[in-house]
């Protein structure tokens, strides 16, 4: 169904619940107040002129207001388009006028960025760009102030004209692997892709879900929050951006049940020298995804944090984005070696990205996807779209998986940055994992640069534990010998402070290959 008919159900039976808590502030909404709210900024946006298919972008670090224009844009039928909150002036001016966004909701400022002072100096340059509107301003209130303007009756008489397969979202992919593209989504998409991550956590309106991770991003958006109030539970935000801190005592605070995030935020939670002093007890589940987990973190989060039901997801921007999850009752082994199964109503195959033909479980090859869950397209870029969605309308995924006699897949690695070296195809990940034994290296990340002789060599980023004693390439070498296949040592090494990350928490490789040639 639409996420508005979707929210109604909510409101009508669970009234009294509470549907979303923002910590920093202390603001709270029950079902009832959260539709109350959501119908009025829906109205003020009829009210502003916003048709059926118009885009209005957010452009705000978390905060309760960005989930009142994802839940009012569905309503009346705009496509929300979700704006990176690191963007600076000229990324900013690509997306507003790419989208062709006529309404924009922003914050007034993030880190050290004055993001009014950004819109003015592309806003001469973006003709579609009527209204902006700045959270925590006189300018929002002026927008809620037009609300009055159209009733109930007209609200539902737009909602009547929707349809679940119309656009209503554009979400930028993370920009991993080059220029974010934007993935354009649908109700059905998104709603059912929420809907069942939620399930196979078993969320009821018991469930309190405590959110770091972007809503900018689908993480945040569909995992987290259309997951959360399909089935009446509560959406907890710890703070705008990301303080490991502020999450744990969120997490304390509100008698949290759940808890996303990217590896990286776990280990960050885990690392905080007062950590045993925080009350997790009221965890029993979670969601991990968008990079591979090490298996001593997972331990720890089950262990320590009490999330012995925790999720691993697998999935793209493209795909809603979840295609894969574990169950509720999966061992460490797979939660730690696998990206869990299929979900519901999806296919899963795995293909030789040269010939296309599927391969026998147990081989390695490009992961292709089909369902409910596959986008509708990149926005205005149809020849993107079909060098990513076949005839079949398999998505291809550009990311090497193993699927095992028992179902349950495993993620290689990006076919993007499989290293080829004289021939021999080398996958970063594998020597990843070896030299994160090193007693001198806190982090490393392995690219191929290029190279005369072999087409690509093996360059190893590392962030050393101790800055004042880094490895050298010596003893990286001497540490892989006998351990790793001879063209499989790394034969450069550069030593780092930290890597250049994208908002969702991913590691930017492309970055890495191109600072190297620099
Ligand atoms: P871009 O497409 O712009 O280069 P991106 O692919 O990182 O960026 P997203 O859509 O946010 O953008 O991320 C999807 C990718 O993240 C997948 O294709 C996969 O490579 C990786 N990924 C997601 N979940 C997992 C997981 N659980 N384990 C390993 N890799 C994962
Ligand atoms: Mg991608």
């Amino acid at each position: 169904d639409t996420i508005g008919r979707n929210l109604d159900r909510a409101v009508a039976a669970w009234p009294d619940r509470e549907a979303l808590v923002d910590v920093p502030s202390g603001r709270r909404w029950t079902y009832a107040e959260f539709g109350a709210a959501v119908d009025e900024l829906a109205r003020a946006l009829m009210a502003s002129g916003v048709a059926k298919g118009d885009r209005v972008g957010i452009w705000a670090v978390n905060c309760p207001e960005w989930v009142l224009v994802q839940y009012a844009t569905a309503r009346v039928g705009a496509i929300m388009v979700n704006i990176n909150p690191a963007y600076r002036a000229h990324e900013l001016e690509y997306v507003l006028k790419q989208a062709g966004i006529s309404l924009l909701a922003a914050s007034l400022t993030h880190r050290t960025s004055d993001y009014r002072a950004l819109v003015e100096e592309v806003r001469a340059n973006c003709p579609d760009l009527r209204a902006v509107h700045y959270i925590g301003d006189s300018s929002w209130e002026e927008l809620l102030a037009v609300a009055d303007q159209v009733t109930g009756d007209q609200l539902t008489a737009r909602e009547a004209e929707l349809s679940c397969d119309d656009p209503i979202n554009i979400q930028y992919t993370s920009g991993t692997t080059g220029f974010p593209k934007g993935a354009t989504l649908s109700h059905h998409n998104i709603l059912n892709n929420g809907y069942f991550v939620g399930e196979l956590v078993a969320y009821t309106e018991q469930d309190r879900v405590c959110l770091p991770v972007p809503f900018y991003h689908c993480f945040g958006m569909v995992m987290g929050n259309l997951g959360i109030t399909s089935h009446g539970a509560c959406i907890v935000i710890p703070g705008g951006s990301f303080e490991p801190a502020a999450v744990l005592s969120a997490v304390q605070q509100e008698r949290c049940t759940s808890l996303y995030g990217v590896p990286t935020m776990f280990i960050a939670e885990l690392n905080l020298p007062d950590f045993a002093s925080y009350d997790l007890s009221s965890l029993r589940t979670g969601i991990m995804a968008g990079s591979p987990c090490p298996v001593e973190v997972m331990k720890r989060v089950v262990a320590e944090m009490h999330m012995e039901e925790v999720s691993i997801c697998y999935g793209m921007t493209e795909t809603s984005p979840v295609s894969t999850q574990t169950r509720r009752d999966d061992d460490l082994e797979r939660r730690t070696g696998t990206v869990g199964r299929v979900m519901p109503h999806i296919e899963v195959k795995v293909v030789d990205p040269a010939t296309g033909v599927t391969l026998e479980r147990g081989q390695s090859g490009e992961l292709c996807t089909r369902g409910y869950s596959v986008m509708l397209g990149y926005w205005d870029q149809p020849e993107r779209t079909a060098e990513a969605i076949d005839a079949g309308r398999w998505m291809h995924t550009g990311d090497l998986a193993v699927m095992r006699e028992d179902g349950y897949v495993q993620i290689v690695g990006r076919i993007k940055d499989v290293i080829i070296r004289g021939g021999e195809n080398i996958y970063p990940r594998e020597i990843e994992e070896f030299l994160y034994r090193h007693p001198k290296i806190a982090d490393v990340q392995v690219v191929g640069v290029p190279d005369e002789r072999y087409g690509e060599e093996v360059l190893a980023c590392v962030i050393p534990a101790d800055p004042a004693d880094p490895p050298a390439l010596d003893d990286v070498r001497a540490f892989c010998e006998g351990q790793l296949a001879h063209y499989k040592i790394p034969r450069l090494l550069q030593i780092r402070e930290t890597f250049p990350m994208t908002v969702s928490g991913k590691v930017r490789k492309i970055e890495l290959r191109e600072t190297y040639r620099g």
